[in-house]
């Protein structure tokens, strides 16, 4: 067995902007994710972190086939999924189960919660016994932290990081073996964020589960996940494990992202040079040349904007794509959460 439990190659995702009111011609592309590859391996938490547009959440819905790629390659568990379709696609959307961001709009609010969890039940033909499946629901509630007598209740009850455990529980529903997180914590009272972050992380030790974790804030997959992957207008420009891209970054844009991280120390903050981003994001539609960061690097070279720099090895062990990595003062000087600036390898 592969100890890789996914394996994206090369994926591509481009949506055509059409115009035109009696027949609809094709003008451009929104560029959503542009050749990302990457591994997620089985029993680890991987976090997929980048601004607003990055392309981190259509990227996890590629892997969960609920958009069609453009081009590129999915494989779950050893199998080619990207061109399945129809009947075939629904033993493989058993195995991969997404939380969403709002509990809020995400759960119909005129449906029981028992019925709400039971869904997957219903469509993938489990418990058809009412009682059998009202039994497996309450199991799975209990599990979430959620009372099982509360099964008649309806959504508008419970409170934000109830209704989050709700989601939980719908996801788990079908016993996936990868869950996707979507920014499952950024809609909560950051009182309760612990909370469900600690119940995911419960839960996939306990169910032997692997984990994806989208998150536009650096700070909140830090102590979640293995491995970091940050996209920046869609693509991957860094994937490292947690140690080496919160303390050793070696991109730029990773760096200028933990550079404004806030540091609870006002002395360690006062010594530190912060690297903000400048300008706004380009458009995706048409973006920039070579290396996509160049019009907003501190650090870029003609070279940026004519060779695009390939995801490779860098000092700290990780991978990067920069013609002019990091160095390891300049992150001493620059990002707060950086110890004494030695690679780890
Ligand atoms: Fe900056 Fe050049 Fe590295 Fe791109 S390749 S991140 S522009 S230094």
């Amino acid at each position: 067995m592969s100890e890789n439990l996914v394996e994206v190659r090369d994926l591509v995702k481009y949506f055509p902007i059409t115009q035109g009111i009696l027949v609809q011609k094709k003008v451009g592309a929104v560029h959503a994710v542009d050749g990302v590859s990457f591994d997620v391996k089985r029993g680890e938490t991987l976090g997929i972190v980048g601004e607003t547009g990055c392309g981190k959440t259509t990227t996890a819905r590629l892997i969960m086939r609920l958009l069609e790629p453009t081009s590129g390659r999915i494989t779950l568990d050893g199998e080619d999924i990207t061109a399945l379709k129809g009947a075939a696609l629904k033993p493989v959307r058993r195995e991969m189960q997404m939380i969403f961001q709002d509990p809020y709009s995400s759960l119909n609010p005129r449906k029981t919660i028992g019925s709400i969890i039971a869904e997957p039940f219903k469509i993938h033909k489990i418990h058809t016994d009412d009682k059998e499946r009202k039994r497996a629901v309450q199991d799975i509630m209990e599990q979430v932290g959620l009372n099982p007598e509360h099964y008649n209740r309806y959504p508008h009850e419970f409170s934000g990081g109830q209704r989050q455990r709700i989601g939980v529980a719908r996801a788990l529903t079908l016993r996936p073996k990868l869950l996707f997180a979507d920014e499952p914590v950024s809609a909560l009272d950051v009182s309760i964020q612990a909370q469900i972050l600690n119940l995911l992380n419960d839960l996939k030790d306990e169910l032997g589960l692997t984990l994806v974790m989208i998150a536009h804030d650096l700070s909140v997959v830090r102590h979640m996940c293995d491995r970091v992957a940050v996209m920046y207008l869609g693509s991957v420009v860094e994937l490292a494990t947690s140690d080496q891209l919160y303390e050793q970054p070696r991109h730029p844009y990773t760096g200028a992202l933990l550079s404004a991280v806030p540091v609870p120390d006002p002395t360690r903050s006062k010594t530190k040079e912060r690297q903000l981003l400048v300008g706004d994001l380009p458009s995706p539609t048409n973006p920039p040349s070579a290396c996509r960061f160049h019009t907003r690097c501190p650090k870029a070279q003609p070279i940026c904007s004519e060779q695009t720099p390939p995801l490779e090895l860098k000092d700290n062990g990780g991978l990067a794509a920069c013609h002019f990595p990091l160095t390891a003062d300049e992150v001493r000087r620059s990002v707060p959460t950086a110890e004494a600036g030695t690679p780890a390898a």
